[in-house]
């Protein structure tokens, strides 16, 4: 718990206030929040692969995910990856909380699950409730301008 609050204070909304507002109430646990836009759901693709590169995925889907995630060794890990996740990542916009979310629902493998691009083999967070073949935020918003790229561009107007 104490190195959870210090992820927090370290990477929180507002790291200068030290009279931080904590969260009330329950946790999220909505992955909606990784297709709010392409450069958070490329950010949880670097999440994932930290993750997997650290084995705290496992090599197969597991059922009871929230009881396997919620031991104290696998909880160090997670907070591990996000360290590393953070040290190269440090405006992204997931969150600790985000980020047990996130390994979560990547260990049961029902709703997402890493993948690559079908158009360039980059590392991409998979939507397993949409149709296989999927493309990563750069293939599917090929720049308009060959100067300007927007990879935060919103993954609801994606072509299915
Ligand atoms: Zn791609």
């Amino acid at each position: 718990m104490y190195r959870i609050r210090t992820l927090y204070r370290a990477y929180g909304n507002d790291p200068g206030n030290s009279g931080l507002l904590r969260p009330r109430g329950r946790p999220p646990n909505q992955l909606h929040f990784f297709w709010r836009s392409a450069q958070v759901a490329d950010d949880a693709a670097i999440l994932g692969g930290i993750a997997r590169a650290l084995n705290i995925l496992p090599a197969q889907v597991v059922n009871d995910a929230e009881h396997s995630l919620y031991t104290l060794h696998r909880g160090e890990r997670v907070c591990t990856a996000y360290e590393l996740f953070r040290a190269h990542l440090p405006s992204s916009e997931i969150s600790i909380d985000y980020a047990f979310v996130l390994v979560s629902a990547l260990i049961r493998g029902d709703e997402v699950q890493l993948g690559y691009c079908v158009a360039c083999d980059s590392l991409i967070l998979v939507d397993r409730l949409k149709p296989p073949q999927q493309t990563c935020a750069s293939c599917s918003y090929p720049p308009q301008n060959s100067s300007v790229h927007s990879p935060s561009a919103p993954l609801c107007e994606r072509p299915v």
